[in-house]
């Protein structure tokens, strides 16, 4: 068996936004050699997502809208995590909702999605360095 391990890194400049980080995938796997496997994807941050979803600009605004309405960042005094002097109890419970990680198959040497399926980073606490985990096992 192969392995193949990679780190990437983001700062978004504003508290909340979704990257598409397919096209990046994609290259780690083709690099890898690996022609049949899987494909693990994964926030190393409690406020953050790696999702699959479509590449849809109306989408993206629902999720925020509806992510807001189900864990609004203001007011912070309503989380009792942020009397730990954080102000970022919601961006843990949008993390939760959104997910931590992707698992994608590797079938002839590329990455098996279903129609429209792409992969993006969720950062609900930003403005700060963050890594995200690829791993790549398979032959
Ligand atoms: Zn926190």
């Amino acid at each position: 068996m192969k392995s193949t391990t990679r780190y990437l890194e983001f700062t978004v400049p504003q508290r909340r936004g979704f990257i598409n980080i397919t096209r990046t995938v994609e290259q780690i796997v083709a690099e890898s050699g690996i022609r049949e496997g899987l494909c693990l994807v994964n926030a190393m941050h409690i406020t953050a997502s790696v999702f699959i979803n479509d590449d849809e600009s109306g989408l993206h605004a629902d999720y925020d809208q509806w992510l807001e309405t189900l864990a609004p960042h203001e007011p912070v005094s309503r989380y009792r995590h942020n009397l730990s002097g954080e102000d970022n109890g919601d961006a843990h419970l949008k993390r939760q909702i959104m997910g931590r990680e992707v698992v994608v198959a590797i079938t002839n040497g590329r990455l098996d999605f279903g129609p429209w399926e792409c992969i993006f980073y969720g950062e609900f606490d930003g403005r700060r360095r963050k890594k995200v985990l690829v791993k790549v096992i398979g032959e």
